[in-house]
Parts: C-alpha cells; structure tokens; sequence
C-alpha cells in the first residue's frame, strides 16, 4: 500500500489559521504582532523568501515589515539597525535573512538581536533552552514544524528510532533536540547522521522516523527505509528539467517514487516541510507578541 502524505500544505494553513485569530485577539488587546524581515544584498532567492514572508504577515493580520540593505552595508551599520529594532516596541519579530555578505559576521548578527525578539530561534540563548527543554524561548521554524507536521499527523513519536539526516544549526541539530526532550510529540531515541557517519544504512534502516535534511536531491532511496517508517523530506532541491515550463524542478532529498512504496507516511517536496517554515515563523512573532503583554 502507497505511504499517506502528511501534507504540509493543509497543517500550514492551519497554523495560519490559528495565528490568525491570536493576532486579531492580541489586536483587540492593543497590540499588532509584528515582524520585521533584513534582507542585505540582492540574493534573487533571498528576495523571494522575504516577499513571501511580509505576505504571510498581512495575510494573518499582522505588520510584516521588510527592510532592504545594499551588499555593500557595513557590519556596524546592521548591527546599528538591529539595536533600533530591538527597542521599536511595535517591533515583535526580527529576521535577519541568511547568507550575508562576507563582511559581515552571521554569529554577531544573531547575537545582537533580542532574544525576545529572535523568532528564527538562533541566538545561543534560545539554542540553551532549547536543549535544556525550556519551552519558553524559541525553536527555529523549520524543525519546529516538522514536529507539528508529526503531531497532526497522528505520528506517536514515544520511544521510537528517529533518525536525523544532517546536523545544521537550522535543521539537525535543533530537530534533534525537539525529539529528545521529555513531553508531547517527543520521547524519541534520536541519532544524527552527516557526511561522516560510517554505515549511513544501517541507521536509516531501522529508524521509526526517518528526517532528511541534506541538501542531496533524492538521496534517500527505497532501501534505506524500513518498511512502515514515516519519513520527512525538508530538502528543497532544484534540479534541471528540460521538460518543466521554468527548465527546472523542486525535488526533496528523499526519492518519492521508491520511498513511498516502503513507508507508512511519507511528507512530500513541494507541499511538505517548505509551507510549514512560514507558518512558524509567524507562531512565534504571535507568541513574542503576547509575551510582551505577560511581562
Ligand atoms: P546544510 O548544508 O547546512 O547541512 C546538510 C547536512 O547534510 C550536513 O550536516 C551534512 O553533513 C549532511 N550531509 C551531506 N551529505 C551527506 C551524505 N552523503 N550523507 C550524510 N549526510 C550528509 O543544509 P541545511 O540543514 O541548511 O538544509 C538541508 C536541506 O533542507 C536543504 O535541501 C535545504 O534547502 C533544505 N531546507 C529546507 C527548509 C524548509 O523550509 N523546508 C529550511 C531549511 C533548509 P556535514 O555536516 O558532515 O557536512
């Protein structure tokens, strides 16, 4: 039997949809959720990501705001910047939109922005809490959707293998430690992969949930999956495609065509992990929000 699709599209809007109504009570409260996005340098990809993110914000009713940098802007000048958004009270969320240019330290940029402000979830602060189990600071979007995705999904995540492919900041690392942690849609047993683990297969093999965040279009085969696994795709790969209308097409580092064959539940590319990434993000710019009336 072909695996069920954990659809991303459908457990988006519906986080969007919940976001929605918070930010019109806050609203009704006095205060409009708002993220402000910084976006250096004229990265085409970079600039689609930001649009889309200020699109969001207004969908939900909130301020989505998005500033533009020259390349060339010094360290200083958006260090400067970052300071001004960290005292502007209207101000809930701040993005900071990664690569930047090479004059500019990613590590002091992430330092500088509130950590009640951080709503990517990467100041060390709340990499602290987040592997300390503290639920009050932020997790980064990405993995925190993939653990909604499982929860709406039904997915009993207590006591299973989950098996992590990658250990980037944004991904592996804090996906792992959202599973780890003691509580809801958490108890696994978690191992993380990368391009120096020996005997990739045999992990994958006997992992319950299987997540892969590589970067290597299709790379998860058939084979490596155990039978009934559910498995999470959060590669965005482009890849060339000569029969496509743009030439190119998106494809995630897991090979649907053979993995749904094998798993029980299987997230796809396009329509998976991407739509939850945005949704997250403006959970937490809500909840950011709604802390600034608790304190
Ligand atoms: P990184 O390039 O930062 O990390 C990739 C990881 O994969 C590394 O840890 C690397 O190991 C590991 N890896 C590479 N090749 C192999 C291999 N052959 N075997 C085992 N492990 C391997 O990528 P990100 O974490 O930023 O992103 C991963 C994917 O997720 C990308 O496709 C990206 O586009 C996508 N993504 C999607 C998002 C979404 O919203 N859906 C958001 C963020 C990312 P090592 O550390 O040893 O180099």
């Amino acid at each position: 039997m072909p695996a069920e699709i954990i659809d991303g599209v459908a457990i988006a809007a519906k986080v969007r949809a919940r976001v929605a109504e918070e930010t019109a009570e806050l609203r009704k409260r006095g205060v409009t959720p708002g993220l402000t996005a910084v976006l250096v340098g004229d990265d085409p990809a970079s600039g689609v990501y930001v649009a889309s993110k200020e699109r969001a914000c207004k969908e939900a009713g909130m301020n989505g705001k998005s500033i533009r940098l020259p390349a060339s802007t010094s360290e200083e000048a958006l260090l400067l910047l970052i300071d001004t958004l960290n005292n502007d009270p209207t101000v809930h969320g701040i993005l900071v939109q990664m690569p930047l240019p090479k004059q500019i330290s990613e590590q002091k940029v992430i330092r500088r922005i509130a950590p009640t402000k951080d709503v990517d979830g990467f100041h060390p602060f709340n990499v602290g809490k987040l592997f300390t189990g503290d639920a009050d600071g932020f997790a980064p979007c990405t993995p925190a959707g993939v653990q909604v995705m499982l929860e709406e999904a039904g997915v009993e995540t207590a006591g299973k293998d989950a098996v992590i492919i990658g250990r980037s900041n944004i991904v592996g690392k804090p996906m792992a430690a959202l599973l780890i942690q003691s509580g809801k849609n958490a108890n696994c047993t978690v191992t993380i992969c990368h391009s120096r683990t020996k005997d990739l297969l045999a992990h994958t093999r006997r992992a319950d949930i299987l997540i892969a965040a590589i970067g290597k279009p299709e790379m998860v085969t058939g084979d490596m999956v155990k039978p009934g696994a559910v498995v999470i795709d959060v590669g965005i790969n482009r890849v060339d495609d000569p029969a496509a209308p743009k030439g190119y097409r998106i494809v995630g580092d897991v090979h649907f065509e053979q993995v749904s064959k094998v798993a029980s539940r299987i997230s796809p590319v396009p329509g998976g992990v991407g739509r939850m990434t945005i949704a997250m993000l403006l959970a937490n710019t809500v909840r950011a929000a709604r802390l600034t009336l608790e304190h």
